[in-house]
């Protein structure tokens, strides 16, 4: 069984699964990101990690609106994916030395979470979709989209100063 608490025989056991999975990845999530944005330098870096919290503390708060619309009560389950992209994130940041290297390990380690975010959020859609649940996609859908422009923001940020400081 591994991971899994509950066998899954449905896609939409799946389904339940996959929201467990990112309602327990967006806790860590906004339990994490304070610490990048104590270590971030850049002042834009800084800014974008802020408002991203706040988003992301309303994820939260969506995940548990589309549990509801399900007839879920709100439940995380482990995922092993996310913290280890947060401990890889905590021992970059530990190891890098000099500030502008470090804005760069951050905004990489942030776009690791993101990339993971959005292939769970992406495949949620797709299961609601699939199972009728156009209303349940439709939450879901505006996570994806900030997960989206948090992601493009991070590479826009990277590419317009953090890099070539770094380099
Ligand atoms: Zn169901
Ligand atoms: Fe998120
Ligand atoms: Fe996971
Ligand atoms: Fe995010």
């Amino acid at each position: 069984m591994g991971l899994f608490s509950k066998s899954i025989n449905t896609l939409d056991d799946l389904f339940v699964h996959t929201l467990q999975d990112i309602y327990y990845a967006e806790q860590q999530i906004v339990k994490n990101l304070p610490t990048m944005i104590g270590k971030a330098t850049d002042p834009e870096l800084k800014k974008g990690l802020q408002k991203h919290l706040t988003e992301t503390e309303n994820q939260v708060k969506r995940l548990e609106k589309v549990f509801e619309m399900h007839g879920q009560s709100p439940k995380g389950t482990t995922c092993a994916a996310m913290d280890g992209i947060l401990e890889e994130a905590e021992d970059i940041m530990g190891v890098a030395k000099d500030e502008e290297v470090t804005d760069a390990a951050i905004i990489s380690s942030a776009q690791a979470v993101e990339h993971y975010e959005i292939t769970r959020y992406g495949t949620l859609v797709a299961f609601a979709k699939e199972l009728g649940r156009d209303d349940c996609a439709a939450v879901l859908q505006q996570t994806l989209d900030e997960e989206y422009a948090a992601d493009k923001k991070l590479t826009a940020v990277a590419e317009a100063r953090v890099n070539r400081k770094a380099a």
